[in-house]
């Protein structure tokens, strides 16, 4: 054996399912976030790719505009050579790598290179587009078999390798993958051979996605109605799709069809994401912010201030939280370090945080808001030591009412918020008024937001959300108008807002409707 050789890396051959990217499995998910190199095509989502390792080789291998697409040899090649050098590979491939996806010759090239593989099976747009808007491919009493077709065949083949002369009588559902441009020689051949014309048809767009859209139509009528849609859809044809009216759930979503724009550092945009798009909406992440944690180094003060033994420890945010206990682990201690300090948590979200870390909260305002923390203090503050660990820059209106009821404060900057530039895609598509909704979660995400797009640019289409009445007045000052701001100043109180905003304009629709 050639002992200097490495050992083939293995191919797993992933199937990243058809769009939502919830919809990839737990070995698939865990395949891409372990892999050395990344190859993937079109409909493997941008949002799923994140989850690749930040050094992982990302190779693109499906079409480009203006580019030679990479032939499949071309591909076979590419995931062998990277796994004869000893490299994991990830092969994300839109659906299930098995139907339509040429996953087998992907296989057999591995067999063929002695290069190990193994087949992650994903959720096929087949079933996953159906299903999402309202169409089960089986139903008891309705239909009792389904077949997945090609609707585009190997052009250069003289004769048609799918039956459709058996196929469109013998099977309930059938299901076409590809080829929407091939719609009318396909419905003519299922109707010249005996499928009625008024059987029940649909064509499912972008399937699983923001971007869904259904035609509900028949067999007869499907290559007229369908002109205004492209590729990719799931065409399906058959008794089943009259569930959909009954069914449809995906698309009547309260959020859906909305793009929201989410203005919050990385790092805590996820959670008010994730929320937005439970509801349907299409979620765009704006970046402004990112939180930069202090090292011990730049926080020099810590053990001095641990030391005058403050009698309460405050803390505004989740960062502020998680920032300090780093710090005190780095410092070579623990939450015991802060011996006997009480605390106190601006409201439930860094409640929780606090208690997560191992710590207990003593005392939460009323309301979630800086300026309640003063007016609802438990003790008196007359001659105690209040600790504040937060960012460098911050409003002073905390330290300064608390001062003022006789507390000694410390203000103790722990992490720094630093701009962080969003791509040009999202800024061009508010200003193009491509948004509806935009969120802010803090003044400080507001100032940012400005910082990178002047409030001239935001037309006046675009709604805007605010969590609470401080963020909204920065908003108003800078120029925005506010459109709804949330009573409870909390991520689930900026979505209730929204909620309740896009109610408030869908009544006034009826209502304008009505008096038409
Ligand atoms: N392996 C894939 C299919 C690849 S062939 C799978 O199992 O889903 C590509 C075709 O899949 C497209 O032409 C379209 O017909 C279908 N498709 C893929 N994603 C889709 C989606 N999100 N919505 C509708 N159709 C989709």
């Amino acid at each position: 054996m050639d002992s200097g050789a490495a050992r083939a890396g293995l191919v797993s051959l992933v199937g990243a399912g058809p769009g939502d990217p919830g919809l990839i499995t737990v070995r698939g998910r865990q395949r891409l976030q372990d892999a050395d190199v990344v190859i993937y095509d079109r409909l493997a989502g941008e949002a799923m790719l994140r989850q690749a390792c930040p050094d992982a080789e990302l190779i693109y291998v499906g079409k480009q505009p203006g580019k030679q697409a990479l032939t499949q040899d071309g591909i076979n090649a590419l995931l062998v050579d990277r796994a004869l050098k000893g490299r994991s590979v990830c092969r994300l491939k839109g659906g299930d790598p098995f139907v339509f996806g040429r996953g087998g010759e992907e296989a057999l090239a591995c067999v063929e290179a002695g290069v190990p593989f193994e087949i992650v099976p994903g959720v096929t747009s087949a079933i996953a587009a159906p299903a999402y808007a309202g169409i089960p491919v089986t139903h008891r009493q309705v239909a009792a078999s389904f077949a997945v077709i090609t609707g585009h065949e190997d052009p250069a083949r003289t004769s048609s390798a799918v039956h459709w002369d058996r196929l469109a009588q013998a099977v309930d559902t059938l299901v076409l993958l590809m080829g929407v441009e091939n719609l009318a020689e396909i419905t003519a051949k299922l109707i010249q051979h005996g499928r009625s014309p008024s059987t029940p048809a649909a064509l499912v767009q972008w399937g699983t996605t923001p971007r869904q859209r259904t035609l509900l139509t028949t067999l007869g009528e499907l290559v007229e109605q369908s002109r205004a849609f492209g590729s990719p859809a799931v065409t399906i044809i058959g008794d089943v799709v009259s569930l959909a009216p009954r069914l449809g759930w995906f698309d009547r979503r309260p959020l859906f069809g909305r793009r929201v724009l989410v203005t919050r550092s990385r790092e805590q945009a996820s959670d008010l994401s994730a929320r937005l798009i439970n509801l349907g909406a299409d979620v765009l992440e704006f970046p402004t912010i990112r939180v930069q944690p202090y090292s011990l180094a730049e926080v020099p003060d810590l053990a001095e201030q641990l030391r005058a033994a403050p009698s309460w420890i405050v803390f505004t945010s989740i960062n502020a939280v998680s920032c300090f206990v780093s710090l005190l682990r780095e410092s070579g201690g623990d939450v015991r370090s802060i011996g006997t300090a009480k605390i106190a948590a601006v409201g439930p979200v860094t409640w929780a945080a606090v208690e997560s870390a191992g710590l207990r909260v003593n005392y939460i305002p009323s309301e979630s808001l800086a300026a309640k923390i003063v007016d609802d203090f438990p003790e008196p503050l007359d001659g105690e030591r209040v600790l504040i660990p937060r960012a460098r820059v911050a409003p002073e209106d905390l330290p300064q009412s608390l001062r003022a009821k006789g507390a000694e404060v410390d203000v103790l900057p722990v992490y720094e918020t630093v701009s962080d530039e969003p791509p040009d895609e999202i800024r061009e598509a508010v200003r193009d008024g491509e948004v509806d909704i935009i969120t802010f979660t803090s003044s400080s995400t507001v100032r940012n937001f400005l910082n990178i797009l002047p409030a001239a640019d935001v037309p006046a289409s675009i709604a805007i959300a605010c969590i609470g009445p401080v963020t909204a007045e920065t908003a108003r000052a800078a120029g925005l108008r506010v459109d709804t701001i949330a009573t409870d100043h909390t991520v689930s109180g900026l979505v209730a807002a929204v909620l309740e905003m896009e109610d408030r304009g869908r009544r006034t629709e009826d209502e304008g409707r009505r008096t038409d």
